[in-house]
């Protein structure tokens, strides 16, 4: 069976696709930063099919060119890896540049040394297919839907910097497969925020990754806090990885976006949830205003990711097992 490579396989989004991929049979090499997260992916795995190689820049030039040279039996490639956290000292260089230059070096050894690789996936986010306006209830958004944001516009800050760096270095993998017309075919994958446990209580990091860090910050407020508010579509993390398989399984996804979105959300949602299923929060935590989500989301665009869910064949999770699931882990591990 095929030999799949996955970049960034420690990551939130990463560790799952791994793990399914093993699950169904398929040889995993992965890409971490370090050997020491290597081996503790390793061990959390528990798989001889999966080993890793450590890349500790994307950035860098030719990065993916000795581990396509040393494995021709890598016919499919998962390009997940992209900086996604905001605490950072150099906006071009610890964001924008490993986002877009990584994804051009990606391709670029994929084309010159794994001319065997039919199939590429890219994760970009549903930040790439998104209006300006956030709150206008008479948009539709589907998968033609591109962001605006431009690298100029993306300099500004940290998050300004993520969610221009996404549709860059989308738009750039496109832009490559049309120009250099490689042998391997490109699909990209645009989840929304991705909640949910990580595979296991092990890699439940002290610095959470960011989409996770949204219950952190609702389990340890307290009633005062100034939080805040998420608002958006999310999807949970087992769905957003086994979307990444169904990419390169499926072949009527070659060629297009796959947006996953499950449903709206606000961090409203989220609080009523978590204060039904966890009593405990009762009186601990900002609690806002109950069900003033439901207003909210009406003000939304409108989502039609009916192609998207077509090829995709299967039922998401909902917000309650994503939530649920992810501070039940929290819970379980802040308080071991
Ligand atoms: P994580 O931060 O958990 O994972 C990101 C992965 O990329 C990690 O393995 C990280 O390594 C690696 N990485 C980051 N920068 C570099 C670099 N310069 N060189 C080498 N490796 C690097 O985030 P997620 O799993 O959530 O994100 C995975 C992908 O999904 C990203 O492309 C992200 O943009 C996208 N996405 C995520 C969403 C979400 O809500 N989680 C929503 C939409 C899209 P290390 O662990 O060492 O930092």
């Amino acid at each position: 069976m095929t030999t799949v490579f996955v970049s960034g396989a420690n990551g939130f989004i990463g560790q799952h696709t791994v793990q399914q991929l093993l699950e169904a049979g398929y040889t995993v090499i992965g890409s971490v930063r370090s050997q020491e997260k290597g081996k503790k992916l390793s061990t959390a795995l528990k798989s001889d099919k999966f080993s890793f190689v450590v890349i500790p820049n994307i950035a860098d030039v030719g990065a993916f060119d000795k581990v396509l040279d040393d494995n021709k039996q890598i016919t499919t490639f998962l390009h997940i890896a992209s900086p996604f956290r905001f605490n950072v000292q150099d906006i071009e260089k610890e964001i924008l540049i490993p986002a877009i230059e990584g994804t051009r070096n990606v391709l670029t050894s994929i084309k010159d040394h794994a001319p065997q690789v039919t199939k590429v996936v890219v994760t970009s986010s549903d930040a790439a297919a998104r209006e300006n306006d956030d709150k206008n209830p008479d948009l539709t958004l589907d998968e033609s839907v591109w962001s605006k944001a431009t690298y100029e516009s993306s300099k500004h800050d940290p998050v300004a910097a993520y969610l221009g760096s996404k549709p860059l270095a989308e738009k750039l993998a496109w832009k490559f497969v049309e120009e250099e017309k490689p042998n391997f075919k490109l699909i990209t994958v645009l989840p929304s925020y991705t909640f949910g446990p990580q595979i296991d209580d092990s890699l439940v990091l002290k610095d959470l990754n960011s989409s996770s860090k949204v219950f952190e910050e609702i389990i340890t407020s307290n009633p005062d806090s100034q939080l805040y508010t998420h608002n958006g579509s999310f999807v949970d993390v087992r769905d957003a990885a086994k979307a990444h398989l169904v990419a390169f399984q499926n072949d009527e996804a070659i060629g297009k976006r796959l947006i996953l979105s499950s449903n709206r959300f606000t961090s409203q949602t989220i609080r009523d949830i978590l204060l039904k299923e966890f009593p405990q929060f009762k009186g601990q935590i900002f609690e806002g205003v109950p069900g003033e989500d439901i207003e909210d989301i009406k003000q939304m665009p409108v989502l039609n990711y009916s192609q998207t869910n077509n090829i995709l064949g299967f039922k998401f999770r909902d917000i309650k097992t994503s939530s649920v699931d992810a501070v039940a882990q929290l819970l379980r591990v802040r308080d071991a």
